[in-house]
């Protein structure tokens, strides 16, 4: 790497209608803060592209002067890719904008909005499209490695809702991406995460969405988790693709509708989703509550864009995290046994194992169709391992790793990207599949030297074999 000198930063200020921030700035450190606070990475310069045109010119100095390039999107990514290390970081978090066309029901998206800002401008149309749960997650990262949400059962993956992208290739050169035009990066943008360009804008199919969905949750005693399970696994397998119940194990969090003897308790927890009628969510609520003796719930109808944010206390950004996560096509009694037996030992107040459901349309596309290839998947189980101090670090990670290694027989054996640690680079083939090849082909003709690496990296053929 050449020693980057002040004239050439001058240079590139010329170039960018942004911002460029360096390590002298006053606000270097904030633009540096991402999601996961174990993430402490410098880099040498900092681009707050301003708009599109911007993007190519960062791209080609990077280039220029063999900085390490990384693209940050909302900066959740639990592996903090987003930065990079003494290198050039194209930070898109003054690029928000969504603009809806109703007649169409489809939105055009800068690659720094966030889930929040997405959900606000097209619900103000009565629209929606499946993204995640945490409304602070960027849009762009979630898209490019698959995306899924409460509405994933009913509308597919993030990525299925795709229509088109504009992307700057490696060259420095702008593309427009969709099933009719260079159908291949299409292809493989969607699921193959930042390896094949920087994308400046997204434009996604909407549905029709009710203002208001009904949704809650229900929490019972940890004691009960078995039974539930069970229970739960059963229902999913025939309940309508508008409901989507997702499970959390974890320590009670202080929640005003709880009795107050049961905070930092152990419980098991139904996050219930229903897009329809508050006749029949109620129903449905009535069924599930009967799984056990819940120790309280809190459900009925709300808009669904706070819905959308309802997890975001329990996600708060400046936490030490860790995940690890696994693809399942059923829930197995040796999955239920597993997991319960390491739930026991949970190792701090914040951490939580999470089993959503993906069951429902995504599983109906070939896996060839996009490069996300786990089709076959009906269920993701992700510890979020959650703490505050760095001397928790060692155990913390071991324990995950520990509930990471004991559930894997049970596993479908794909992975999801999204949720891989920055130590996972080994699992990145098994998460592709057999899509794996076309993907390393594709690296090859788009991004021969592996310009975009801080990622879920697909490295280009001759350089695999090196
Ligand atoms: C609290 C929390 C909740 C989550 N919930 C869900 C969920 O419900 N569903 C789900 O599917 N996932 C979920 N995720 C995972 C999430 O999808 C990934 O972390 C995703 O990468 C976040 O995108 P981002 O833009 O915020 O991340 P960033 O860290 O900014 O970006 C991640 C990577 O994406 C690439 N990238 C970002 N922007 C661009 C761009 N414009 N062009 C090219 N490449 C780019 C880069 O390689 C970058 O390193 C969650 C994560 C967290 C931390």
């Amino acid at each position: 790497m050449s020693p980057l000198k002040k004239t050439h930063v001058e240079g590139l200020k010329k170039s960018i209608t942004g911002r460029v921030i360096s390590p002298q700035d006053k606000d270097y450190d904030e633009a540096r803060t991402i999601w996961n606070s174990m993430i402490d990475k410098k880099p040498a310069v900092i681009v707050q592209v301003a708009k599109a045109g911007d993007v190519p010119h960062a791209v080609r100095f990077a280039r220029e002067h063999q900085l390490e390039l990384s693209v940050l999107g909302g900066g959740h990514h639990i592996a903090g890719n987003s930065l990079a290390e003494n290198g050039l970081t194209i930070d898109f978090s003054n690029m928000r904008k969504v603009t809806v066309d109703t007649q169409s029901k489809r939105a055009r998206v800068e690659p720094g909005a966030t889930l929040a800002d997405f959900d606000k401008a097209t619900l103000a149309h009565g629209l929606a499209t499946p993204t995640g749960i945490n409304s602070t997650t960027g849009i762009a990262g979630l898209t490019l490695g698959g995306g899924f949400g409460w509405l994933t059962r009913q509308y597919g993956m993030t990525i299925d809702n795709l229509l088109s992208a504009r992307i700057v290739t490696a060259e420095g050169k702008t593309l427009k991406v969709s099933e009719n035009e260079n159908s291949d990066l299409f292809w493989a943008i969607r699921g193959g995460g930042g390896n094949f360009g920087v994308v400046t804008e997204f434009e996604y199919q909407l549905h029709n969405m009710n203002p208001e969905v009904y949704a809650g949750l229900i929490v019972f005693p940890f004691i009960e988790a078995k039974n539930i399970m069970k229970q739960y696994r059963e229902f999913s397998k025939s309940a309508p693709k508008e409901l989507n119940v997702w499970i959390v194990i974890r320590h009670a969090p202080p929640l005003p509708f709880l009795p107050e003897d049961q905070h930092g308790k152990m419980v098991i927890v139904l996050a219930v989703f229903f897009n329809g009628s508050a006749d029949k969510g109620e129903s449905l609520t009535e069924f599930l509550k009967g799984f056990g003796n819940p120790i309280g719930d809190h459900i009925g109808m709300q808009p669904y864009t706070q819905w959308q944010q309802a997890f975001d206390p329990l996600l708060t950004p400046g936490m030490r995290n860790y995940w690890k996560s696994h693809n399942f096509r059923s829930i197995e009694n040796e999955l239920i046994d597993t997991v319960n037996k390491h739930a026991a030992t949970i190792p701090t107040p914040h951490t939580e194992i999470f089993l959503g459901s993906i069951s429902g349309v995504q599983n109906d596309i070939p896996a060839n169709a996009t490069a996300y290839s786990a089709r076959d998947a009906r269920y993701i189980v992700n510890v979020h391992g959650r703490w505050e101090k760095p001397e928790d670090d060692k155990r913390c990670i071991s324990w995950c790793r520990k509930f990471f290694d004991a559930t894997k027989p049970f596993a479908s054996g794909g992975a999801y990207v999204n949720f891989m640690t920055e130590d996972e680079s080994e699992r990145v083939p098994s998460a592709y599949g057999a899509n794996y090849e076309r993907l390393v082909s594709l690296k090859q003709k788009y991004d021969p030297d592996n310009l975009f690496h801080m990622n879920q990296n697909i490295v280009p053929e001759p350089l695999a074999r090196k």
